[in-house]
């Protein structure tokens, strides 16, 4: 579609929530507005288009939500538009809606679903990495990995001043099924004595060698830091396992869960939703289509769907260093 054709753009936010997505959406609908464009806020994911549940935004229906966490047009996971029949539910709203372009706010599933539709329809859309996560590839940080990791080592801090006051070990989960981003910035940036991640293959030995480290080295209390995909076990697993190990130690296990997916976003991850809900606007007029707008090295880039759903993200090896070497 040329650059004057847009004259629409719907927004839509799905999948995982994250914070900062209010103001991913706040950024699009008023960069809209900037550019004389129209902007249609479509609620609770692709649902909303299949049903067509829509309103119309401007500058001022996006008022006070730059701090809010979640997102105000609700996410959802749809099995509707996994199907046929739902995507042509969803092609006809856009058509009633004289819809040209859609911004899509979600992680790499939401991307699937865009770019299946894309193949269909050939709607334009970009689409905004949002999920805590921080497993998109083509950009170094998603809307709201930054406020989760600083829910995270928050919660930790807390635990661990309950940790040092009983001489005991505590296993912590944090968010990650396939990826340990989080666990391994918050484990570093809340000093734990280890760090367990699915992408380095631990082992139990290694484990219990560097809690009894930590022990002949005078701490009195341990916290280790587990991502939710941990190849190794689960945290229960993996405590009781210690347990056995060391019968003297007193091990609690908590699990963060989803108190790190809400909460007022960050300002880092309010500038990033900022910027990318621009840059997804302007890339749209500029005629750029299936792409994802990301940063990289503080700039915005463009990366191929294909790209972003396919590839991953490296776990940056000199951050397992820093880990390794701080917990002694
Ligand atoms: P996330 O975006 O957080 O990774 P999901 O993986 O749940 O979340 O994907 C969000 C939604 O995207 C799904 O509920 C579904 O509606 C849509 N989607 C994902 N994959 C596909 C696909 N292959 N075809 C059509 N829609 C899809």
């Amino acid at each position: 579609m040329s650059k004057s054709s847009i004259k629409t753009i719907g927004v839509l936010t799905s999948g995982g929530d994250a914070p900062g997505m209010n103001t991913a959406i706040r950024a699009v609908v008023r960069a809209c507005s900037y550019y004389n464009l129209n902007s249609i806020g479509i609620r609770e994911g692709y649902d909303g288009l299949i049903n067509n549940q829509l309103s119309k935004l401007d500058a001022r229906s996006v008022k006070y939500i730059i701090n809010r966490g979640g997102t105000f047009l609700k996410s959802a996971r749809s099995d509707e538009f996994r199907t046929k029949e739902g995507r042509m539910k969803a092609y006809q709203t856009i058509q009633e809606n004289e819809i040209d372009a859609l911004i899509i706010i979600g992680g790499d599933g939401s991307f699937r679903g865009a770019s299946v539709f894309y193949e269909e329809y050939g709607i334009p859309f970009i689409g905004i990495p949002g999920t805590i996560d921080n497993d998109i590839f083509g950009t170094d940080y998603t809307i709201g990995y930054d406020t989760a990791l600083n829910t995270a080592i928050e919660a930790i801090d807390r635990i661990r001043d309950t940790a040092t006051s009983h001489n005991r070990v505590f296993f912590i989960e944090v968010m990650g099924r396939d990826a340990g981003f989080i666990a391994l910035n918050s484990g570093i940036g809340s000093g734990a004595q280890d760090i367990l991640i699915p992408e380095v293959k631990d082992s139990l030995e290694e484990l219990f060698s560097s809690l009894e480290k930590s022990e002949i080295s005078g701490k009195n209390s341990s916290v280790v830091v587990v991502a939710e995909g941990e190849e190794l076990g689960n945290v229960y697993e993996l405590a009781n396992a210690t347990k056995e190990h060391f019968p003297d130690y007193d091990i609690r296990v908590t699990v963060l869960g989803h108190i790190q997916r809400g909460g007022s976003p960050s300002c880092m991850d309010r500038v990033l939703a900022s910027r990318l809900g621009i840059a997804a606007v302007e890339g749209l007029t500029e005629g750029k289509t299936n792409v994802m707008a990301g940063l990289q090295s503080n700039k915005i880039v463009f990366t191929s769907i294909e790209e972003a759903i396919k590839k991953h993200n490296e776990i940056d090896k000199e951050l397992i260093k820093v880990a390794e070497i701080l917990a002694r």
